[in-house]
């Protein structure tokens, strides 16, 4: 059974019950309308941890003045089943005034360097949202481990980098990109695509892999792999590319040369929806 827990207060005894009886506390932080890929990280946790919590939240604060928090999708009963269907134990849904009583925030929690490029650069502020409510989260529920997924490679990064420098007590697990069949990533913003446009989002994989071929077969010039994925996707005007790069998937500084650490991440637009992906260029992924 699923327990649905609404206040900080209630959380926090919780996750203090559970470690204070020697439990492995889980935390899955997610803004719901719950996936696949999702739900890949609920199994991690369930794996490794005795009581697993996802947290269902909204996230304002990460939103630009001109984004989707208004239509971003929701749908907590769907979200409650995928939930329980993984055996989750607790599912935090806070309120907004619950998690922001003060609005805005005086205090911000701000990872420099990491937050500048990729998706820094067109979504200013995007990553201060993130990282302020995670560490929000993670000092509600203390002691922890905490999962998040490969797709969000720059926030993967920038968390694991504030947990280390803020010396933070969570362990911070990252996990597989979940696709589609056809190769597009799972994203609750998927839902936005047109039919249309959903038939030409793989496409996006399908260059990521033609720059992953070439670097199988030899090529190492980062610019090279770039072109590949930049070649492909213009077959298609309707991509209007945010950016392509390759970058070193813990400092997500721009390579000289390609090596088993590095990150080639690319960032469209379809239409009015904004779709990421990446791959570890010399990994199988
Ligand atoms: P979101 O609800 O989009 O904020 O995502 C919550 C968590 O799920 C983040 O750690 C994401 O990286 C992860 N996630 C979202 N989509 C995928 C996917 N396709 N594969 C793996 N993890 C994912």
């Amino acid at each position: 059974m699923v327990e649905i827990v609404e206040t900080k207060l209630a959380l926090r005894a919780r996750a203090d019950a559970a470690r204070a009886a020697g439990q492995r506390v889980g935390l899955v932080p997610t803004m719901g309308f719950l996936h696949e890929g999702h739900r890949s990280l609920m199994q991690a946790a369930r794996r490794a941890c005795d009581v697993v919590i996802v947290t269902i939240f909204v996230n304002p604060m990460q939103f630009g003045p001109n984004e989707d928090l208004d239509r971003y999708p929701r749908d907590l009963d769907g979200d409650l089943d995928a939930c329980r269907a993984e055996g989750v134990d607790i599912v935090f849904a806070p309120s907004i005034r619950e998690m922001y009583p003060r609005e805005p925030s005086t205090t911000v929690v701000h990872v420099a360097e990491l937050t500048t490029g990729l998706c820094g650069e067109s979504r200013p502020g995007h990553f201060d949202g993130v990282t302020t409510i995670v560490t929000k989260l993670f000092a509600i529920t203390g002691p922890c481990h905490a999962y998040f997924g490969r797709k969000d490679a720059q926030q993967l990064a920038v968390i694991t980098r504030m947990v280390d420098e803020l010396d933070l007590p969570v362990t911070v697990v990252g996990c597989p990109l979940v696709r589609e069949p056809d190769g597009l990533a799972l994203s609750s913003r998927n839902a936005y695509l047109s039919a249309e446009h959903r038939t030409i989002a793989p496409q996006i994989h399908a260059a990521l892999c033609l720059a992953a071929d070439a670097v199988a077969a030899g090529e190492t010039d980062p610019r090279r792999a770039v072109d590949i994925v930049r070649a492909h996707l213009r077959q298609w005007p309707d991509f209007s590319i945010d950016y392509v790069a390759c970058v070193d998937s813990a400092t997500l500084q721009a390579v000289d040369q390609i090596d088993a650490d590095t990150l080639l991440a690319v960032a469209v637009r379809l239409g009015s929806t904004r779709l990421i992906d990446n791959v570890l260029l010399g990994a199988s992924s």
